[in-house]
C-alpha cells in the first residue's frame, strides 16, 4: 500500500494498514531471503489428514457447513479437550468452529465488548488483538511481560494497574507469541484472581497449546476455579497440524459467551471451510503421536537455532514454547525494526521486530523474533547467512 492510500480508511483502523508479517514476507520474497519472519511451517501436516480433506472434496462436501461448524468437528474438539484437560464442553452450545483463531478473537471482541469498553492486552501482544479491539470500537490498555532471567514473566503490578472500572475483557496468550514464554502457574493464577475480582471475561489464546518444550506445562486459565464461566478458549489447527492455510480454528466456553461469539461470527464469515472440518476432526482423534513428534522436532530446531545464534554472539532468550525465539540484536543495531528492514537485503534472512507488538516499545526495541518451524537445511542456511552479521 502506497503512502496516502490509508486516507479513506476509518480512523480507528488506519494504524493497521499493513501487518508486519506481510511487510517482512514481501521483503523476504523480494531479496530471496530465508524467511524466519512470518511463522508458518515449510512441511505438511499428517498425510492421512490431508487425504481426508481431499476425500471430502471428492465426496461433495463442498456446500455451506452448519454455522457453528460440522458436528463431526465440534464433537472431536470436545473429545480432545476432555481427554487432555478433563473438561467437557458441550459440542452443540459450547464449541464454535471459526475461520482460524483470528476470527474467533475478532468475533469474541465484537460479540462481547461494548464500544468504549476497555480491553487489557499483555504486551508484547499478537497484532490482531489490537486491531480487533479497534474494530469493536473499544479501548486497549496494556499490561506487560518483563525479562525474567533468560526468559519472560508477567509483571503482576502492571496487570493490576491496567484494569479499571471500564475493563470488560482481558486477552491472555500462553504459550506466548512472540516471546516463546510459557506463563507459570503463578502468573495464570494471578490473571484468574484479577479476572474474578473485577468480573472480566478472559479470552485465552491457546493456539500453541501443544508446542511446549523441555517438559514445561501449558496451564489453561479456563481450568482454575471460577474461570470456566468467564473464559473463552481459542485454539486452531494451524499450528497443531501445520496447516496455517486451512484457517480452521475454534472457540470454547460457556454457552452464553459462545452465543455472543457466534452472533458476531455468523455475520463475519457465516461458516468456515467445509472440507477441512472432517480432516481436522480426524486428526484430533488420530494424530496425537504426530503432534508429539512435531513437538520433538521443533524443540530440536529451537536448539539448533539458539546455539547457532549464540555462537554468532547474539543474546538469545529462552523459548519454552511456540515456534519462535527472541534474540537481542543490541550488538548489531539498537533498533529492531530498522534491523529487520535491513536484514533481508543485506544478510538474506527475514525476522520480525518485537517492538511492533507493543504500545511501549522502549524495553523491546532491540529484540527480534525468529521462527524455527522450518526444515533443518533451511535453518542451517539462515544460520550460515547470519554469520555475516
Ligand atoms: N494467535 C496467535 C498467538 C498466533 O500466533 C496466531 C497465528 N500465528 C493466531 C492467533 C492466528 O491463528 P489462525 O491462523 O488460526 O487464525
Ligand atoms: N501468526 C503468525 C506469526 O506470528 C503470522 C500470521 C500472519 O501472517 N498474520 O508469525
Amino acid at each position: 500500500m502506497g503512502t496516502g492510500d490509508a486516507e479513506r480508511t476509518v480512523a480507528r483502523l488506519r494504524p493497521f494498514a499493513s501487518t508486519i508479517f506481510a511487510e517482512m514476507t514481501e521483503l523476504a520474497v523480494a531479496h530471496n531471503a530465508v524467511n524466519l519472519g512470518q511463522g508458518f511451517p515449510d512441511t505438511d501436516g499428517p498425510a492421512q489428514m490431508l487425504e481426508v480433506a481431499r476425500q471430502a472434496i471428492a465426496d461433495g462436501l463442498n456446500q455451506y457447513p452448519p454455522g457453528s461448524g460440522m458436528p463431526v468437528l465440534r464433537e472431536a474438539i470436545s473429545r480432545d479437550r476432555a481427554r487432555r484437560y478433563g473438561r467437557e464442553y458441550d459440542p452443540d452450545s459450547q464449541v464454535l468452529v471459526t475461520v482460524g483463531a483470528t476470527e474467533a478473537i475478532s468475533a469474541a471482541l465484537l460479540g462481547l465488548v461494548e464500544a468504549g469498553d476497555e480491553v487489557v492486552l499483555i504486551e508484547p501482544y499478537y497484532d490482531s488483538y489490537a486491531a480487533a479491539v479497534a474494530m469493536a470500537g473499544a479501548q486497549r490498555r496494556t499490561a506487560r511481560l518483563v525479562r525474567d532471567g533468560d526468559g519472560f514473566a508477567l509483571d503482576h503490578d502492571s496487570l493490576r494497574a491496567a484494569i479499571t472500572p471500564r475493563t470488560r475483557m482481558l486477552v491472555l496468550n500462553s504459550p506466548h507469541n512472540p516471546t516463546g514464554a510459557v506463563l507459570s502457574a503463578t502468573d495464570i493464577e494471578t490473571v484468574a484472581a484479577l479476572a474474578i475480582e473485577h468480573d472480566l471475561v478472559v479470552l485465552s489464546d491457546e493456539v500453541y497449546e501443544h508446542l511446549v518444550f523441555d517438559g514445561h506445562q501449558h496451564h489453561s486459565v479456563s481450568m482454575l476455579p471460577g474461570m470456566f464461566e468467564r473464559t473463552i478458549v481459542v485454539s486452531s489447527a494451524a499450528k497443531t497440524f501445520s496447516v496455517t492455510g486451512w484457517k480452521t480454528g475454534w472457540a470454547l466456553g460457556p454457552a452464553d459467551l459462545i452465543a455472543a461469539v457466534r452472533t458476531a461470527k455468523q455475520f463475519m464469515t457465516f461458516v468456515a471451510g467445509g472440507p477441512f472440518q472432517p480432516a481436522v476432526a480426524y486428526a484430533l482423534d488420530n494424530e496425537q503421536q504426530w503432534i508429539a513428534d512435531s513437538r520433538k522436532q521443533l524443540q530440536a530446531n529451537r536448539d539448533l537455532l539458539t546455539a547457532a545464534l549464540r555462537g554468532h554472539g547474539l543474546d538469545v532468550h529462552r523459548s519454552d514454547g511456540t515456534y519462535f525465539l527472541c534474540a537481542d540484536i543490541v550488538a548489531a543495531s539498537a533498533d529492531g525494526l530498522e534491523f529487520c528492514r535491513w536484514l533481508p537485503q543485506h544478510i538474506g534472512v527475514a525476522a520480525v521486530p518485537v517492538s511492533v507488538f507493543t504500545d511501549n516499545p522502549g524495553p523491546w526495541k532491540s529484540l527480534v523474533r525468529f521462527a524455527f518451524c522450518k526444515q533443518e537445511h533451511v535453518l542451517t542456511e539462515a544460520v550460515r547467512r547470519l554469520a555475516r552479521l
